[in-house]
């Protein structure tokens, strides 16, 4: 009878209480990030421009775009904890195109380690924000989420202050020229109290051309924000340009 007690006992924590880890981003047994995903889409191995957050090809720390002065004018530095490929590219769609936010809270713990590896600690976290009619549509801000996500591991206090006051378009579907020019304009500080003299991480989920971090920190820094670094999930990779030969 003991026996069967135990065996019991063993039963019900498998079935409630000891549910198995699976990979975040391809969901194998293991860890929250397996082995394989971290190598692939993590890159461990691999710097991140000290300026925008491309993960560098090459040992150095700015990309090519940024020593040639195509970097972030207003943000202190840019980092990413991974490449937007392959399964982290899935998880971040899924997230936002099969409305899956909660995948996010999953992967707080990594992410926010991540941060505080990489980034001066700050006042604050602000996530960059979602026009009103898009927000309408998709019913959350993937950075709003990742930001929520800091805060709760951290208690590092939430900033807000800033509304994305016109709807444009993706910054997906555009060209890199119209992307750089897409946010004139976009984004307005309502709050400048809570902005001025402030340290902030400004979180989004991808950033390619750095477009949009961009246009955030520009109104941020003219309302007096102190020190502005961006946080992604994901940021493109270093192109490096091959010579055709002779
Ligand atoms: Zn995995
Ligand atoms: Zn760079």
């Amino acid at each position: 009878m003991k026996e069967f007690w135990k065996g019991a006992v063993k039963l019900a924590q498998t079935l409630w209480y000891e549910e198995l880890q699976t990979c975040v981003i391809c969901g194998d047994e293991g860890d929250l990030v397996c082995p394989t995903c971290t190598t692939d889409y993590l890159h461990p191995e691999l710097g991140r421009c000290r300026s925008c957050g491309k993960l560098l090809l090459n040992e150095k720390t700015n990309c090519l775009d940024c020593e040639a002065g195509r970097g972030p004018k207003h943000l202190d530095q840019v980092t990413a904890w991974g490449h937007y490929s392959g399964g982290l590219r899935d998880l971040i769609q899924n997230v936002k195109f099969e409305a899956r936010p909660r995948r996010l809270k999953e992967i707080a713990r990594p992410f926010t380690n991540w941060a505080i590896s990489q980034l001066p600690a700050v006042d604050g976290v602000m996530a960059v924000p979602m026009h009103a009619s898009r927000l309408a549509e998709r019913g959350f801000n993937q950075a709003e989420v990742l930001a929520s996500a800091i805060h709760w591991e951290l208690g590092l206090p939430i900033i807000e202050g800033v509304e994305r006051s016109e709807a444009t378009p993706p910054q997906m579907l555009l060209s890199r020229y119209d992307r750089l020019h897409n946010l004139k304009g976009a984004f307005i500080v309502r709050e400048p109290r809570s902005i001025i003299g402030r340290t902030v991480w400004l979180v989004d989920d991808v950033t390619t051309t750095g477009a949009t971090l961009e246009a955030v920190a520009e109104v941020l820094r003219s309302s007096g924000a102190k020190a502005i670094y961006g946080l992604c999930l994901a940021a493109g990779m270093e192109k490096i340009l091959v010579p055709l030969g002779d």
